[in-house]
């Protein structure tokens, strides 16, 4: 990439891919992405040689540029990243999740693991026909989505969960945690490996579900959690820059701080702020402004 970048279209597509690019330092054996501040969206964000070195900035370019492809297709302009925050960051979202589609594909994946057409369709057909059978249609669909989900740390069902979601889907009463209840789950999944092993061929469960299992995994570590948390929040991170920026606008512009902030929430958050101007004025009024720099 070349010429200057839209700096807070740089930060959305920063933190919009931090789950990728941890996966892509954790590859190479680190255990998170050491740079802290988004780069590109100030004069003193540099990027730190181990992003270069992994896939970790190539994932950012990579994204920002189908974000670029994207606009340009929709005939937008770059302005768009400031009217209309939102609506960015949802297409920042599924242009990650196409970057993952792809990327699952190369590894020999299925594309779409939770489609119900085609054998997976025949399966559900004979799922039917089983006691319980709308439940273990559901579960066939969430065990395939789970076996497929890039950056799971376990190779284990989730059984506490599912009992959750069985218990949501017929109302029955379960311990959630229970050997009884682990053990009715257990006894699902086995079912729906059998039934779809009948219809599909083993070949096809492997493929489908028992592979990608075992093989979509990161390694976990003592900084898995350390590392995991803070990416929560990103999202939020993002909107208090874009708050702020908005904030800073009105009050240049004469708006009594007041008013500017609950402008600045309603634009950002779509909702009035729920704290006093006082509590954030202090963090608003940082000086920590924007500015568009050459990609090194
Ligand atoms: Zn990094």
């Amino acid at each position: 990439m070349s010429g200057t970048v839209d700096p807070l279209l740089a930060e959305f597509v920063w933190f919009g891919t931090a789950t990728l690019r941890r996966r892509a330092h954790v590859a190479v054996g680190q255990r998170a992405c050491p740079t802290r501040a988004a780069p590109y969206t100030s004069a003193v964000a540099t990027v730190h040689q181990l992003c270069r070195d992994s896939d970790c900035l190539g994932i950012v370019h990579d994204v920002y540029a189908r974000v670029l492809g994207r606009l340009e297709q929709l005939g937008e302009s770059l302005a768009m990243v400031a009217e209309r925050p939102g609506y960015v960051r949802r297409m920042v979202g599924s242009q990650v999740a196409d970057y993952e589609r792809e990327a699952r594909v190369r590894r020999g994946l299925p594309a779409k693991p939770t489609r119900n057409d085609g054998i997976a369709g025949r399966v559900n057909d004979a799922l039917e026909e089983c006691v319980e059978g709308e439940w273990l249609r559901i579960l066939f669909r969430v065990m395939r989505g789970y076996a497929c989900r890039d950056g799971r740390t376990s190779s284990a069902w989730p059984l506490d969960a599912w009992t959750g979601e069985k218990s949501a889907h017929d109302g029955g009463l379960r311990g959630v945690g229970t050997a009884a209840a682990r053990a009715e789950l257990l006894r699902d999944i086995q079912t729906v490996l059998r039934v779809a092993g009948r219809v599909a061929g083993k070949p096809w469960v492997n493929d489908a579900i028992l592979h990608p299992l075992q093989t979509c995994m990161l390694p976990l570590d003592a900084e898995h959690d350390k590392a995991a948390a803070p990416q929560a929040q990103h999202a939020d991170v993002v909107a208090i820059t874009d708050l702020r920026r908005r904030f800073r606008r009105l009050t240049l512009a004469g708006v009594p701080v007041e008013a500017a902030l609950r402008q600045s929430a309603l634009e950002v958050l779509g909702a009035e702020p729920r704290c006093a101007v006082g509590d954030v004025l202090d963090d608003l009024v940082d000086p920590g402004g924007l500015q568009a720099q050459p990609m090194p």
